[in-house]
């Protein structure tokens, strides 16, 4: 066992083999205008996807253009490269293993994202292969369009990925699936032809099929394979309304022949032909009108029979969700904005769910569904018929939307099952035809339950598809054992049932079994029509198929996971460290939507090491290794939250840092750059459905790290904030006059790291505040009870005491002219700087001292508010995992959690916009909301705008490096409100916020007490 009182450094054998160094070295030279990859954290980020495994690549090139993806493909037809290998990928949310590999990634997803051309009068868009669904949708909106073909992933998959799965999701039964949309294909193959693909004449197809050239010869063996063997393809295609990836060989021809597609078997073949670089797709108008019904169920079963009654009413689609997801959804953020159209139906019990959407051009005609639909659940309800205990229907498309949220968010909540038996994918996208799919799922429970698994269910029972995820342990070898023996089952049952294992999500690791599914024949054929577009199998090699004379292997259900290396992880560091290791790896975080708080280093950067899962994956490695090299984790911590520093143990650090300097390597600086890009904002706390709480162990990464290193002098300014504040401030003017001075701001933007360092208020929050009755915690003890109902204490905080007082001074006055008696208590560093910055040690010694303190406060019983969310919420997370128990069991409360709670005095005035702070509305979804409601109390409008990060978040926007990002958040974001030409004046609840929009537009918007008393006044 490692006890040096500093980390190993981590040098792991992941060398690149000499050739794919010389590719991407010869790559760069000729000009490759994207990035080449090659660090270990870069190919650790593509690592996993959602499935089970886990399979680290040689390179990541991430090409900009047709143009750089024709170099890649040059320069590997050269003799030297021939044997290297690539795997495309888009958003890498396939959940088993489809874009995995160990060869050379190619990933589009970062920089192909144009919208190339859109015609709304033919209705078509032409996109770059890494446009994401969501994306597309909210450029087709304003338009009155969108790409129809839906799934749950939409807000990170992309055109590509969605292309080459085939994929579709809610309301297939109109909307289809991607491949229905898809009017051409531009395929760059692997020997750099670039294909053109479009319905045609079959003329022309034999035309085509003639030339000598690998266009020629692939036209030549579809044509041959669709054409030869159209009877076998009949009757082995199921007729379902889900495809089976790799490849649709039935759709190839239309139904009467004339016409030859050839983009039908691009769709869904996984990467496995070539590369998609754009697509013309097919548009829809958006229904104008929309109801959803919100049936409910005293069991599953009933939920999953009735689903043909539901669907023979004319709906649009029917999803449907069991009570464990609905159970999990209850407990999560996503409930607030639903819960009132799902509510429980009073002495039942709600054990099913089913989604019914209807959509129409014509309102009347939606009415007249509805109500017939309607007419006959009344008469269900009546006879007790059909398990229906209820039903909600909504017409609200805001409404609509946020319950498929709350859907699509299932897989997600699922994965939040507490202890090590997590529900994983590997049979969870079997499709049946509709009609068998409640037999099916009886016959599929019996054999989960007959294993003792536990799982959750929900899915488009119009479709015939259940996602289903029993929770296995994958790090105990008879659980990973038991996923096979499932899997051989349930592909026997699907097959039973006329279905199909996988579905909706493709293939990938289950590869193998396609095979024994299409039988020797049809097998060949598709093995045929592989070589007619890779012959050397070097596009996704093991997916789907390998050319007719390949002896390579296909990629197994049994291939390597990510328990693999789990498992390497003490279970004990695991348990500490579940913040990043029960990430599962579903995307949530890669959310492109720029104006949600989900992960804005993601968004900025594109670059998955950036994002809560790229770090979580980071952290799961960097753990792996320090147990590898026989380092306690915990133990370390422990030690350094006890030991003082020696000045032997300054010194090595100093020299380990030079050592870096040098360019030692050491993956924890790998880690550390990726740590370093963190907001801290707590998006992902709250966002994430299993919480993957970045914060908390990039708090604990950077003290251990820092065991090694030594820190820049930044972070002890940064962490020393709270100390030197309260002394800055009683030389406000002096100390303003300082920072003004050009070499002051000089030595603090290039000794320091630090930029536009915000002014101390003046006059001070001390003269402000004079008239006020102080602190005094004997005096205050001794009033009565009724004196005692009217102390509103505020707990200060370093922000707004120091560089907003202003804001105190308003909110106390608020409170005054309510009728209450605010108290100032006195200022008690509350930590958070020091925890951002890793400092632990002393983070665990402010939480203390100021728990003892806040304690004996609280003992007053009266109120206690703080008026900045980021470190009120401190008290609430930080202090309870720091301290435990020791914490005792005060309250601060927010200033708006307070106030909805009073009377307010009634103001006219104008309407206002609230933009809130990410940390405090992804921690209490109830914000926005709440304001509003307190607005309204005193007769004021108040309008929520959605916005992302402002990219000030703390210290984050001050710090030198991160320039350049926080002013590209901001741009993203929050500049276009806050220039809106708007009357309604703009209120942010933010500190940071506010300093950032004063920092790029020169004004502070008020934060919303100050609208209020201003309207009060
Ligand atoms: C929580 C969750 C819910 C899901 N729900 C649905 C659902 O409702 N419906 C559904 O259909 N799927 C669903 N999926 C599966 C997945 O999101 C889809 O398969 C999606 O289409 C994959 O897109 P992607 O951009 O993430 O592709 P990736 O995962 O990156 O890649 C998928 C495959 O496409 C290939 N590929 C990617 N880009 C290209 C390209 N440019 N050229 C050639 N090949 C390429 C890859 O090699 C790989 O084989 C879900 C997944 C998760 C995690
Ligand atoms: S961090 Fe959360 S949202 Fe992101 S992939 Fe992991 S589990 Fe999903
Ligand atoms: S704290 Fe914010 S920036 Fe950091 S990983 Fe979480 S969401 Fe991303």
């Amino acid at each position: 066992m490692n006890d040096s009182p500093m980390i190993p450094k981590l040098s792991p054998d992941i060398a690149l083999a000499p050739d794919v160094l010389a590719f991407c070295q010869q790559l760069f030279n000729r000009g490759f205008d994207g990035e080449i990859e090659t660090s270990y954290a870069a190919r650790l980020a593509v690592a996993t996807d959602n499935s089970v495994y886990q399979a680290l690549p040689q390179a990541v090139l991430l090409p900009k253009s047709m143009e750089d993806i024709q170099r890649i493909t040059d320069l590997a037809n050269q003799q030297a490269y021939q044997h290297l290998k690539f795997a495309p990928r888009g958003g890498g949310t396939g959940t088993n293993g489809q874009a995995l590999t160990e060869h050379i990634v190619l990933d589009v997803s970062r920089h192909m994202r144009g919208i190339l051309e859109f015609n709304a009068k033919e209705r078509w868009v032409r996109v770059q292969a890494g446009v994401i669904k969501d994306q597309l949708n909210a450029f087709l909106a304003p338009h009155g369009f969108f790409f129809a073909p839906d799934l749950s992933t939409s807000n990170r998959a992309t055109i590509g990925g969605m292309v080459s799965t085939d994929a579709s999701g809610q309301g297939s039964l109109v909307y289809g699936k991607t491949s229905d949309h898809v009017l051409e294909l531009t395929t760059v193959l692997a020997d750099g032809t670039v294909l053109q693909t479009k319905p045609m004449p079959v003329s022309l197809a034999e035309q085509l099929a003639q030339e000598p050239t690998p266009t020629g010869r692939v036209y030549q063996q579809v044509l041959t394979t669709c054409r030869e063997y159209r009877a076998e393809i009949l009757a082995k295609f199921p007729r379902l309304n889900r495809f089976l990836t790799g490849y649709d060989l039935e759709h190839v021809f239309s139904d009467d022949l004339q016409q030859f597609d050839l983009s039908r078997v691009i769709t869904g073949a996984e990467g496995s032909l070539g590369i998609v670089v754009e697509a013309k797709l097919n548009v829809t108008p958006i229904a104008k009108y929309k109801c959803l019904v919100n049936v409910k169920y005293d069991s599953f079963e009933s939920a999953l029979r009735n689903a043909p009654f539901l669907v023979a009413a004319n709906a649009t689609s029917v999803e449907t969700v069991d009570s464990k997801v609905l159970g999990l959804a209850r407990n999560d953020i996503i409930w607030h904005q639903v819960k009132q159209f799902i509510e429980d139906v009073p002495g039942k019990d709600m054990q099913g769910l089913n989604m019914v959407e209807f959509n129409d051009e014509d309102d009347v005609g939606m009415q007249q569904k509805v109500a017939n639909l309607e007419a006959r659940l009344q008469e269900a309800l009546a006879t007790g018929q059909s398990g229906i205990i209820g039903y909600q229907l909504t017409y609200d498309t805001q409404a609509i939307l946020q319950i498929y949220a709350m859907r699509k968010k299932s897989v997600g909540l699922l994965g939040n099952a507490k202890g090590a038996q997590k529900p994983i994918p590997f049979t969870e996208d079997t499709a049946v035809p509709p009609e068998n799919l409640a037999d099916f799922i009886m016959e599929f429970r019996q054999l989960l339950d007959s294993h003792g698994l536990s799982y959750g269910m929900f899915g488009h029972v119009d479709a015939g598809v259940l996602h289903v995820r029993p929770a296995l342990d994958l790090c105990d070898p008879a659980q990973e054992q038991l996923m096979r023996t499932i899997s051989d089952q349930v592909v026997q049952l699907t097959a039973k049932y006329g279905g199909l294992m996988w579905g909706e999500h493709g293939k990938g690791y289950r590869s193998e079994y396609g095979p024994e599914f299409f039988g020797e024949t049809l097998f060949t054929e598709l093995r045929k029509i592989k070589a007619a577009f890779d012959p050397l199998n070097r596009m996704n090699p093991g997916k789907i198929c390998t050319p007719l004379q390949s002896t390579e292997a296909l990629v197994s259900v049994d291939g390597q996971k990510r328990a693999f290396f789990d498992k390497q992880i003490p279970v004990a560091v695991k348990t500490s460290y579940d913040a990043a290791t029960s990430c599962n790896g579903n995307g949530l975080c890669f959310n492109y939507e720029e104006n949600s708080p989900m992960c804005p280093s993601s968004k900025v950067t594109k670059d998955r090491r950036h994002s809560p899962k790229g770090r979580a994956g980071l952290m799961r490695e960097w753990l792996r290794l320090m147990s590898q090299q026989g380092v306690d984790v915990l133990a370390h911590e422990q030690r350094l939250l006890s030991e003082r520093n020696s000045i032997g143990a300054w010194w090595q650090r100093l020299q380990n840092s030079r050592a870096k300097a040098r360019g030692e390597q050491d993956f924890s600086h790998e880690v550390k750059e990726a740590m370093d890009g963190c907001l801290a904002c707590k998006a992902c706390a709250g966002q994430c459905p299993i919480k993957v709480d970045v914060p908390s162990f990039r708090a604990r990464f950077l003290q251990l790290y820092h065991s090694r290193y030594a820190r820049p002098l930044k972070d002890y300014v940064v962490g020393g904030i709270e100390a030197t504040a309260p002394w800055l401030a009683k030389f406000p003017r002096f100390v303003n006059a300082g920072v003004r001075f050009p070499l002051t701001a000089w030595l603090l933007k290039h000794a320091v790291g630090y930029v536009d360092t915000p002014l101390l208020t003046v006059p001070s929050l001390q003269q402000r505040t004079r008239g006020y009755q102080p602190f005094d915690l004997i005096q205050f003890s001794a009033l009565d009870a009724a004196e005692r109902q009217k102390l509103v204490l505020f707990v200060q905080d370093p922000f707004t005491s120091y560089y907003e007082a202003d804001l105190v001074e308003d909110a106390m006055a608020l409170v005054a002219k309510m009728g209450f008696n605010p108290v100032l208590l006195p200022f008690v560093p509350n930590g958070k700087p020091q925890h951002v910055k890793g400092f632990l040690k002393e983070f665990a010694q402010t939480a203390k001292t100021a728990s003892e303190f806040l304690n004996d406060v609280a003992k007053l019983g009266a109120p206690m508010v703080g008026l900045d969310a980021s470190l009120v919420l401190v008290y609430r997370d930080e202090y309870v995992k720091t301290l435990g128990g020791a914490r005792g069991n005060y309250q601060v409360s927010l200033f708006h959690e307070w106030l909805q709670h009073q009377a307010l005095p009634q103001a006219k005035g104008q309407g206002y916009r609230l933009l809130a702070h990410c940390t405090e509305k992804t921690a209490l979804p109830a914000t926005e909301k709440t304001w509003q409601q307190i607005f309204k109390n005193a007769g004021l409008q108040l309008d929520v705008v959605a916005v992302g990060c402002c990219g000030m978040a703390g210290t984050y926007g001050h710090e030198l490096q991160n320039q350049v990002t926080s002013r590209a958040l901001y741009d993203m974001s929050w500049q276009s409100h806050v220039q809106a030409n708007d009357a309604r004046p703009l209120l942010v609840t933010g500190f940071s916020c506010r300093s950032q929009v004063k920092r790029y537009e020169g004004a502070k918007p008020l934060h919303p007490l100050q609208a209020l008393l201003r309207q009060i006044s």
